[in-house]
C-alpha cells in the first residue's frame, strides 16, 4: 500500500513532508566504514497493521543496514527454541553504558546486563549457533518469511568492513569465553554475529517482520512463533535496553518498545495496533537516529498511542 492510504496514512505524510525542516539530523555511524558514507538526509517511515496491512513514506522502501534491530529476531528465534534458558547466560537491566561497553562484564562474571547491547547479543547468537548450526541464516530467513520479501538477505561488504575493525566484537567474545559464557569458537561466532548484523532490509520488510510483537507472538502465517507472554517479554526488554544508554529517553519522548540499530533503523511496537519502522543514518551521540527518534516522537504525539 502506498502512502497516504490506511488509518494512519495523514499522520504518515505529515511526518514525511515535517521532516523535511529538521536542520540537525546527526552524524552516520563511522566505525564501520561502509556505513560512514550514507546520507543523513534519507528518511523513511512504515508502519504494519497486524493484518499485514503496511504503508509509508519517504523512503520506505529502501533497503538499509539493519544492524543490531536484528538482535531482537535473534532473542525471538532462541526464546521460541527453548524458553527462558537463555536468561542463565544473559540479564535484562538497562545497562547505563555504551553498546559496546566491556566493563559491566567483570564485576558480573562474564554475563552481560541484557541481549540487546553487544556483548548481550554475542551470547544469544552462540546460543542460536549452537541451536541451529547456522545463526545469520535463521535471523535472515525470519525476517524473509514475516516479511514476505525473499531479498532480504545479508551484505557481505558490510560483514566484511564490520570484521576488519571488529576488534572490540572479538574482545567482548574472548573476555566472556574466558569466563565460560561462550560455548562456539570465537572466530565462528564472530562470523555469525557480523553476517547476522549485515542483514540489509527496509523500513517495509521490518515493520512487517516485528508484527508478532504486536500480535501476541503470532507469525504473518498465523501460526505461534512465541507465546504471548514471551512475546511481551521481548516487548519489555525492548522498552528498557532497547535503545542503547538512552533507553529512559526513548521511553520519555516515545514510550514504546524499541530498539535500533547504527545502520540508523529503528523498529518499534504499539502492542496490539501496530509495528512501525523508521530509517535515516544521522545518528545522535548515544546512536540512535535522529530524525528516527524524532519521527516517533511525532507518531505518538499525533496518535496518542503508547503504552502507557
Ligand atoms: N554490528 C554492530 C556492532 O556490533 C551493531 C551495532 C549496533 O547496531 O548497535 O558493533
Amino acid at each position: 500500500t502506498a502512502s497516504g492510504s490506511g488509518r494512519f496514512g495523514g499522520v504518515l505524510e505529515q511526518i514525511g513532508s515535517e521532516v523535511a525542516a529538521l536542520t540537525d539530523r546527526g552524524r552516520p555511524a563511522d566505525y564501520i566504514p561502509l556505513l560512514a558514507g550514507a546520507d543523513p538526509g534519507r528518511f523513511g517511515m512504515a508502519v504494519a497493521e497486524p493484518d499485514g496491512t503496511v504503508y509509508g513514506v519517504n523512503d520506505w522502501q529502501e533497503p538499509f543496514s539493519t544492524q543490531s534491530i536484528t538482535k531482537v529476531f535473534a532473542l525471538a528465534l532462541v526464546l521460541a527454541s527453548e524458553g527462558e534458558e537463555i536468561w542463565r547466560r544473559v540479564g535484562r537491566e538497562p545497562s547505563g553504558n555504551p553498546f559496546n561497553s566491556l566493563v559491566q562484564l567483570e564485576y558480573e562474571n562474564g554475563v552481560p546486563r541484557n541481549p540487546f547491547i553487544n556483548a548481550g547479543a554475542l551470547v544469544v547468537t552462540d546460543r542460536l549457533q549452537t541451536l541451529t548450526g547456522n545463526a545469520a541464516g535463521r535471523v535472515r530467513d525470519l525476517l524473509r518469511e514475516e516479511s514476505g520479501n525473499p531479498a532480504v538477505d545479508f551484505v557481505a561488504e558490510v560483514a566484511d568492513s564490520e570484521a576488519a575493525h571488529g576488534d572490540r566484537n572479538a574482545a567482548l567474545a574472548h573476555f566472556m569465553a574466558s569466563y565460560g559464557n561462550i560455548a562456539n569458537p570465537v572466530p565462528e561466532l564472530l562470523a555469525a554475529y557480523f553476517r547476522q548484523c549485515s542483514i540489509a532490509a527496509s523500513c517495509q520488510d521490518l515493520a512487517s517482520a516485528a508484527g508478532f510483537l504486536a500480535r501476541r507472538g503470532v507469525r504473518a502465517d498465523g501460526s505461534m512463533l512465541l507465546t504471548p507472554s514471551q512475546a511481551k517479554r521481548v516487548n519489555a526488554v525492548m522498552l528498557t535496553c532497547g535503545t542503547y544508554d538512552a533507553a529512559g529517553e526513548f521511553a520519555y519522548r516515545v514510550g514504546l518498545p524499541g530498539k535500533s540499530g547504527v545502520g540508523g533503523g529503528i523498529v518499534a511496537v504499539v502492542p496490539g495496533v501496530c509495528t512501525l519502522c523508521v530509517w535515516s543514518p544521522g545518528l545522535d551521540r548515544r546512536g540512535n537516529s535522529v530524525a528516527g527518534v524524532w519521527a516517533l516522537d511525532r507518531f505518538t504525539t499525533l496518535t496518542g498511542l503508547s503504552v502507557f
